[in-house]
């Protein structure tokens, strides 16, 4: 007899995790979203007023090194060749991001080689840290002082609301230091913009007899759930065990909308990296599809802030303390066997979409597997 699962969460996780396991297995998915739409995060729309596709909750720009993530969202719309430029103002200059040749030359005013610059940078990094433990420390060992006061340390504070020192290593390598003129934010090889948006490939992704999707509702961990076979939950895992040992921390973003004329800044993104500026960055989606024609303009300003008990979490901050309680709820986790969790909420990462993607892939080969076998779901994603 079919199976039936409950997926909490129609974003990315939500789902490619409902396509692979109604096309590879017998099954019936329902999945629930307290949103009145699909997407998640990621849930762009056409602005009532420019008709420019909006990413609603911020900038997402498809990139990956997987080129079976690339295949596989590739089935559900077109993805346009884009690349991000990002442009970053610190005092009085603007600047392009990440650090590239063009960076370094106009930052320190010199007209330097790829090879002069990588022995300029090497001179500046602090080589007291052979083991960078932290954000700062990494920047410090990477590329010196002045540049990270410059573009890393007032955004950084902005964004995590907290000192640099406090955040790990690896959010600064997100991105690449280039001794090149190659400003394209992203390394990796297979990147795009969906021409109808992400909802769109969402929504064709979940398109299935097989698939209900109901919107607008609430799971209640202690009392949803009774008549399905397995659940799996994309949601904060906090939320999950109803905040029994505390919140985990979250950033929030906040958006101020603002229209214009013709052209606002002359690109997608600009990021604002000196402190006593309150936001991080501004994005005009229309650069996001410069195929299409606008008159007119739409701009979002965001802010970034602590996130509180009515906010929706966006960014997982991994602070020391977060990490001691998600070890907490992650013991809860393994303790039960009907439920997995999975995606950037459920398990606590900062994470990119071709990573979520590709997690849920795994997961629900993982679960069929053990569904046939008669083996214990996975409760986390097993490459976590
Ligand atoms: N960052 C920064 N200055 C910038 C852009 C990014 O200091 O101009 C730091 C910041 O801490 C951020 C991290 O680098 O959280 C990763 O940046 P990314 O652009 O990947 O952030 P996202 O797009 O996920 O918000």
């Amino acid at each position: 007899m079919a199976k039936r699962y409950l997926i909490v969460g129609a974003g990315f996780s939500g789902c490619v995790l409902a396509h692979q396991l109604v096309t590879s297995s017998n099954c019936r998915v329902e999945i629930w979203d307290e949103r009145s739409h699909i997407g998640g995060n990621c849930h762009t729309e056409r602005d009532a007023e420019t008709n420019i596709m909006v990413h609603r909750y911020g900038p997402h720009i498809f990139n990956t090194d997987k080129k079976h993530v690339w295949d596989f969202v590739n089935n559900f719309g077109e993805f346009r060749p884009y690349v991000h430029r990002v442009k970053a103002r610190s005092g009085d200059n603007i600047y392009s991001l990440p650090v590239n040749l063009h960076t370094i030359n106009q930052f320190f005013n010199k007209n330097f080689s790829p090879k002069e610059a990588a022995a300029f940078l090497d001179s500046l990094a602090d080589k007291t840290i052979t083991d960078p433990q932290n954000f700062e420390e990494q920047a410090l060992s990477f590329i010196g002082r002045e540049l990270y006061e410059a573009f890393f340390y007032g955004y950084t504070k902005k964004q995590w609301g907290c000192e640099p020192k406090e955040l790990p290593p690896s959010f600064l390598n997100r991105i690449p230091v280039r001794f090149n003129y190659d400003d394209n934010y992203h390394a990796n090889p297979y990147t795009g913009i969906p021409v109808e948006g992400y909802t769109a490939v969402m929504g064709k992704m979940i398109d299935h007899p097989l698939i209900k999707v109901v919107l607008n509702k609430k799971f209640q961990p202690s009392a949803d759930g009774q008549g399905f076979d397995h659940i799996f939950y994309t949601g904060p895992i906090d939320a999950y065990f109803n905040y029994q040992y505390g919140r985990l921390g979250y950033r929030t973003v906040t958006f101020s909308k603002n229209y214009a004329a013709g052209d606002y800044q002359g690109t997608t993104q600009m990021n604002f990296c000196d402190e006593n500026i309150p936001h991080t960055r501004i994005t005009e989606h229309k650069h996001f599809t410069p195929w299409e024609q606008h008159d007119n303009t739409v701009y979002f300003t965001e802010f970034s802030k602590e996130t509180g008990p009515d906010d929706t979490p966006f960014y997982p901050k991994r602070l020391t303390a977060d990490k001691a309680l998600l070890l907490q709820y992650r013991t809860l986790a393994t303790q039960q066997h009907t439920t997995s969790f999975l995606g950037r909420l459920a398990t606590y990462r900062y994470m990119d979409m071709h990573h979520v993607i590709d997690e849920a892939m795994q997961m629900a080969k993982q679960f069929i597997t053990n569904v046939q076998q008669n083996e214990r779901p996975p409760v986390f994603p097993n490459s976590e």
